[in-house]
């Protein structure tokens, strides 16, 4: 079965066409600037690298655009497109009508749509990807993974904020967590890499890009995660907050006579690793290089970063009662010995860790980092989203099935 998995931004399309006889990749890319002049697509195959430009002005002419190319005689990798048997949707926000991946049709795409308050950013974009694949591939199944899905196994005492109440009823003001799709991918992995069923393991799940989050899995099921009723909250970002003093919120607005947007703006693009190192960088890589280097203000914001990771880990093994594994992913947990060295050996001491330091310095690799005779393993696994997705798509169309049972 050949899938293709689509992830829909305001103004993007990311995609991969994945041929799940051997769950091999055939082509991937990234439309971006969807509805502004100059659209770009970046389409990859083998070890090509394609580039193509064209005025786009909707995501339903993007995909046409898109799979035009992937079925095109010279660039493509199928030829045609009724090959492209079934359909994966990235969908952000799941709510709590999701805790597993659905097969999409008109009462799914309404309860997405009745899910878009709590996520107005990303839903929109997430439907108008689903509407525009309906359109072109009519007959094609598709189904949808949430973000929020692998986390809504959560007891109350986790998701609940201590506001009244009646909040929760009237809003469904909550913990949801994100990444979800994410950490349950890193946590079955760790599981088979360990040999180890997974419902047997305490693992914590560090998912630590642009957008960061942890993840408390026990026995397979995700019993906390830092991210919560948005994905501001948690670890400290590259242009997010994380966690603060809700007080300081109220205060600043007041100090600084600051709108809505504009607080909005400042936790969520102006914080994180941007704002501890005054506006100048957000990318990890820049940060380590200076920080190494002895630039303090780097080397303070790496800090800051570094405690938040370690605090949660301590919070989640009292969680957990315990642990039997912590895994690294994504950009910087993937590519980043320095931040792995100092979280294990600043702070994780006390779990009986000792860092193989060659096994360290690897990037973007399935590895143990942790020595043989550790207590507590440590790894790395890169993540693959967009696999789950395939691999949850194919599962629904080939069982013939509305929705996957998760747990
Ligand atoms: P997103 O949340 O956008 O998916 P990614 O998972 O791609 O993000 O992670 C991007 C982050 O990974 C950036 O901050 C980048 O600096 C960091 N990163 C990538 N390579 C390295 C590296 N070699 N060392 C440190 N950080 C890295």
């Amino acid at each position: 079965m050949r899938v293709l998995v689509i992830n829909c931004g305001s103004s993007s399309i990311k995609y991969q066409l994945l041929d799940m006889k051997d769950e091999r990749p055939l082509a991937k890319g990234l439309l971006e600037r969807i509805g502004i002049a100059g659209s770009k697509l970046t389409h990859k195959k083998d070890d090509m690298k394609l580039t193509f430009e064209r005025d786009i002005a909707d995501h339903t002419e993007g995909l046409s655009w898109i799979i035009s190319i992937l079925t095109s005689k010279e660039d493509g990798v199928i030829k045609d497109v009724s090959e492209i048997q079934a359909v994966g949707h990235r969908v952000v926000h799941g709510g709590e009508l999701f805790a597993s991946s659905v097969l999409i049709d008109d009462r799914v795409i309404k309860e997405i749509e009745a899910n878009s308050f709590l996520a107005p950013l990303h839903n929109p974009p997430n439907i108008e990807g689903i509407l525009a694949a309906k359109k072109i591939l009519p007959e094609t199944p598709q189904v949808g993974v949430f973000d929020t899905a692998f986390h809504q196994s959560m007891e109350e005492k986790a998701y609940l904020y201590a506001i009244p109440r009646k909040y929760y009823k009237q809003y469904k003001v909550r913990r949801y967590g994100f990444h979800g799709t994410s950490h349950r991918y890193v946590a079955a992995r760790t599981a088979q890499i360990m040999g180890k069923p997974l419902k047997d393991l305490k693992i914590i799940t560090v998912h630590i890009g642009n957008g960061a989050s942890i993840a408390a899995v026990k026995f397979g099921r995700s019993i906390d995660t830092s991210m919560g009723f948005t994905p501001l909250e948690g670890l400290v970002m590259g242009t997010r907050s994380g966690d603060l003093d809700p007080a300081i919120v109220l205060f600043l607005q007041e100090q600084e006579s600051l709108s809505i947007r504009e607080v909005n703006n400042l936790l969520n693009k102006e914080s994180g690793m941007l704002g501890l190192t005054e506006g100048k960088f957000s990318d990890m890589r820049d940060i380590e290089e200076r920080a190494i280097q002895g630039d303090n203000l780097c080397k303070v914001a790496h800090d800051v970063y570094e405690y938040r990771i370690a605090k949660y880990i301590g919070a989640y093994v009292a969680a957990m009662n315990g642990v039997d594994a912590i895994t690294f992913t994504a950009g910087v947990g993937e590519n980043s010995p320095h931040l792995r060295e100092n979280v294990v050996n600043k702070y994780l001491g006390y779990l009986g860790i000792t860092l193989d330091n060659e096994k360290n310095s690897k990037r973007g690799q399935e590895v143990f980092i942790s020595t043989p005779e550790s207590r507590t393993a440590v790894l790395v696994v890169p993540t693959n989203e967009e696999l789950v997705i395939a691999r949850d798509t194919r599962e629904i169309v080939e069982k013939g099935i509305r929705e996957l049972s998760m747990f």
